[in-house]
């Protein structure tokens, strides 16, 4: 289990260090899920921008279109961004299969994961929270690091 807190200072940073995050997720084996959290405009979808930046996904292309609530990106592995902000009610998941993305190889991003009745097992907790215009402490918790790098060895 690894945990650590950031504090960035600019929209840049945060994005960097979703990238790098980003890099470790693509070699996982067996996919993984990201669950962030955090008040509207604390940098979830920037965050993202990153993290999808180290699968070759262009910044433009994450979390612009308002009424989209997953987007799929034929990368390798597959990067599945999920954003239940316009989610009223948990059953909603199931309808969209969003189950069915999670475990399959891919890398499943979820902003508003608190949003969820039933959370993902094994995934990387992201909590994002705005300290002044420019700051934003990301605390990241992962649970599954260290079986990952027993595997890997
Ligand atoms: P969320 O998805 O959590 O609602 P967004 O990522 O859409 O939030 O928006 C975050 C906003 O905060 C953006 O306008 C971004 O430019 C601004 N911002 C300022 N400082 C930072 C920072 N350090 N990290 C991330 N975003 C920041
Ligand atoms: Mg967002």
């Amino acid at each position: 289990m690894i945990e650590s807190r950031v504090t960035t200072n600019s929209p840049e940073d945060t994005m960097a260090l979703g990238r790098r995050i980003g890099q470790a997720l693509r070699s996982r084996v067996g996919g993984a899920a990201v669950c962030l959290s955090g008040d509207l405009g604390a940098g979830k979808t920037v965050f993202v921008k990153g993290l999808a930046a180290a699968f070759g996904i262009p910044e433009r292309e994450v979390g612009s279109a308002s009424f989209i609530v997953i987007a799929e990106y034929e990368t390798t592995p597959r990067f599945v961004h999920v954003d239940l902000y316009r989610i009223e009610y948990s059953s909603d998941l199931d309808e969209l299969g969003l189950w069915e993305y999670i475990g399959d190889d891919a890398v499943v991003v979820i902003e508003w994961a608190e949003r969820l009745a039933e959370q993902p097992r094994n995934a990387v907790q992201i909590y994002l929270e705005s300290l002044s215009e420019t700051e934003r402490e990301i605390r990241i918790r992962d649970e599954d690091h260290w079986d990952n790098q027993q595997a890997a060895s």
